[in-house]
């Protein structure tokens, strides 16, 4: 018997570990376990084992375990603990974020999908005619699944009776399409073979590859991880977010073919628990997948790879906030791997990092086909005072004719969805809300419904004032809206929209994607789901209808999140032949992150920003930590706000708040923001002062770690 220290998902223990013994199971690290704390059947999370000593409690035994083996082996194990301590999360939250969600120790976790299989046990019995038949069949196969053997065969019982076949239960494993190795390998060029041969196989480090849109990056990255496999490695491909993985997924397998498992938030539990254990049972060594797979259960990594690295997706948006860039550098180090990050627009952060040594710097400067497309700054004031539509200008509206008499291809992005970006009471003016958050609503025209883009309400009733429905008006143009006014306009024109709404099911996503690459559409309009990662030959006219938009947020990365969406989308017009051609419709013509987008400046641009942030000093000049207090009841956010203020004593630590935010899904929120120059210093005085505030007081509390975004 063995005593053995718990994490248990309760967040009254934070992170303390509860005391059980094994009873007369074998436990090790790593399992998962059944126990009964307070009457409840739980299921916990096994951090140590070790001989009975004496304790002043009575220790009760665990009821089962789970796992037949560990789940984390020790690398991951650390992981969780790192971001237990850097994150300043629970330690249970940072074991789950790590399992895929079949195996989290979660006592809500799903089951796994089971399959009946048959394997042949004795081969020397005597057998009628059709029974010798069935043998030879699963002969054929060495094991096959009982449901194809009873199609040729239905006595199978009476086999099993005589001992010849086992039927046994079998986790369902997910079948990875085949898919044909056809992608050559490309002769690199003289600037990408300079850049290869800079990177060092078999030591950590970090590279940041800052190669201008089209530069080849990809191919580097894909004969690095060529060099990887020689060497017995596996490789880790992370990207952005599921509206780039269809494009990579094809270029990596099609190199790679069936060594490549996908990972992404579109797969189902069933489906990411089978990559997981096929990364697990070294049966592929190549992963490309979003977020999540940096948690993969890598043995030996050769390589990874974090393309478009300054992408806000790679932050975890809830607890705990990690950065994927974080721990890929801890795996690159555990691993003594090379870790490349990126980006045609690296983070401020990772720039100033690579310009202080901190990471290698690698460049790309030219195209492949040195082709840069011709962009047009489009000044939406100046075409409102000539009374023109202030989304689809003259010069847009003629771009896209003169592409379609071509028989060429045109993207249009507009950030925002559905029909009507906002509804106003016709009586009053009034901008209608959403019931459980301070932000306006939205129409869709599609179903009919006005629908909250915060929190998912949604309904499709008009409001009701003194006993009758109001009438609404709405304003602002979303995808939907804009799709109508295009096939309107240019009634001849094929015209399919990628947003989320277009891309709830299945599949949705890269069947657009396929049609609109086979020509099967003139017209692509979409969100910034289309901004990234596409790269279609025949597309010779980008149209960014709202440039502003970002520029209009308040947060202090919000220019820099417009240079990255102006430079992505640019970007991708004039790959092919054609030389392409971006329009940009904008307030802000002359604005520098419009600029230096336009001419890929983004040397000019890191300058310019660098000089507000350091003003300002906002990151990388500072570290920030954000807390968010949120109850139902307002004045307990800021009462808790202030008694977390008066709890935190750190020298050179700046805070900033309380600050009422707007309430979302029903909570009022408040926020204080530490800054600070010493990261290390300020998330321990941090931790500190919330383990004190925990016990006394019960408002909740978000922390965030070098929060992304500010609103
Ligand atoms: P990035 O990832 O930097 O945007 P890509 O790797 O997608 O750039 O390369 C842009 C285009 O150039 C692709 O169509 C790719 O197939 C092509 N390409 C990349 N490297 C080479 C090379 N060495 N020789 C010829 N074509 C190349
Ligand atoms: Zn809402």
């Amino acid at each position: 018997m063995k005593y053995l220290d718990v994490y248990i998902e309760e967040s009254f223990l934070n992170n303390q570990t509860l005391t059980y013994s094994s009873g007369s199971f074998h436990v090790e690290v790593g399992m998962r376990v059944n126990i009964m704390l307070r009457n409840r059947s739980m299921v916990g999370f096994v951090a140590n084992v070790y001989d009975p000593i004496d304790m002043d409690f009575k220790v009760s035994e665990i009821t089962g375990v789970i796992d037949d083996s560990p789940l984390l082996n020790s690398e991951l194990f650390e992981i969780a603990s790192w971001m237990k301590d850097n994150t300043l999360s629970p330690m249970i939250r940072c074991l789950q974020t790590i399992l895929p969600n079949k195996l989290k120790p979660k006592s809500s976790a799903t089951p796994l999908k089971y399959q009946k299989v048959v394997y042949l046990v004795d081969e020397t019995q005597s057998l009628t005619q059709k029974q010798e038949e069935a043998v030879a069949f699963i002969k054929e196969q060495n094991s096959c699944l009982l449901k194809d053997l009873r199609q040729i065969y239905n006595g199978y019982k009476s086999l099993v009776d005589k001992g010849v076949i086992e039927v046994v239960d079998e986790v369902v494993l997910y079948q990875e399409q085949v898919v044909e190795q056809t992608y050559e390998v490309l002769p690199l060029t003289a600037d990408q073979k300079n850049v290869f041969d800079a990177i060092k196989f078999g030591e950590s480090n970090t590279y940041l590859l800052h190669g201008v849109t089209g530069s080849g990056k990809t191919e580097v990255y894909l004969q690095a991880a060529q060099t990887a496999l020689k060497m017995k490695r596996q490789v880790l491909i992370l990207v952005p977010e599921i509206s780039l993985t269809p494009q990579m997924i094809r270029r990596v397998s099609s190199r790679f073919g069936e060594d490549v498992a996908i990972y992404h938030s579109a797969l189902n539990d069933q489906e990411k628990y089978e990559q997981y254990m096929r990364v697990k049972n070294n049966e592929v060594r190549i992963v490309v997948g979003t977020r999540s797979s940096v948690f993969m259960p890598f043995e030996c990594l050769g390589l990874i790879v974090v393309d478009e690295e300054h992408d806000l997706s790679y932050k975890q948006t809830n607890v705990p906030y990690y950065h994927t860039r974080d721990i890929a550098v801890l795996r690159s180090e555990y691993h003594h791997c090379p870790l490349i990050l990126g980006s045609a627009s690296p983070a401020l952060e990772s720039y100033a990092r690579a310009l202080k040594g901190n990471y290698t710097l690698l460049e790309l400067h030219d195209r492949i086909n040195h082709q840069f497309p011709t962009v047009t700054v489009i000044d939406t004031q100046a075409a409102l005072r000539q009374k023109q539509s202030a989304w689809l200008t003259t010069p847009l509206l003629e771009g896209i004719q003169k592409r379609l008499d071509h028989g060429e291809q045109v993207m249009l992005l507009l950030n925002r969805r559905g029909y009507h970006t906002l509804l106003k009471v016709a009586d009053t003016n009034q901008v209608l809300q959403c019931q459980n958050c301070e932000v306006a609503l939205n129409y869709h025209k599609e179903d009919r419904s006005i629908r909250c883009h915060q929190c998912g309400y949604q309904t499709h009733q008009l409001p009701i004032v003194n006993g009758k429905p109001v009438q609404l008006v709405g304003g602002g143009v979303g995808t939907q809206r804009l799709q109508e006014q295009i096939e309107k306009l240019f009634p001849q024109a094929r015209v399919t929209r990628m947003d989320a709404d277009s891309t709830q099911r299945k599949g949705a996503h890269e069947r657009i994607l396929t049609e609109f690459i086979d020509h099967k559409y003139d017209i692509l309009i979409g969100t910034q789901m289309i901004a990234k990662g596409l790269d279609i030959e025949n597309v010779t006219l980008v149209g960014i209808i709202n440039a502003d938009e970002t520029l209009a947020y308040t947060d202090y990365r919000s220019i820099e999140m417009t240079f990255d969406l102006l430079l992505q989308a640019s970007g991708r017009a004039g790959r092919g032949k054609h030389r392409g051609e971006v329009m940009i419709q904008t307030f802000n013509p002359d604005h520098y992150a419009v600029i230096c987008a336009v001419n890929e400046k983004y040397k000019h641009f890191f300058k310019q920003e660098m000089s507000y942030r350091k003003v300002a000093q906002y990151p990388p000049y500072s570290y920030l930590i954000s807390l968010i207090f949120q109850d139902e009841d307002d004045a307990a956010t800021l009462k808790a706000a202030t008694l977390f203020e008066s709890l935190f004593k750190a020298d050179d630590v700046q805070i900033i708040g309380p600050t009422a935010l707007r309430r979302l899904q029903n909570k009022h929120r408040n926020r204080i923001i530490l800054k600070g120059k010493d990261l290390e210093t300020m998330i321990e005085k941090c931790g500190e002062a919330l383990e004190v505030y925990k016990k006394i007081n019960k408002t909740g509390v978000v922390v965030d770690v070098n929060p992304m975004t500010l609103e």
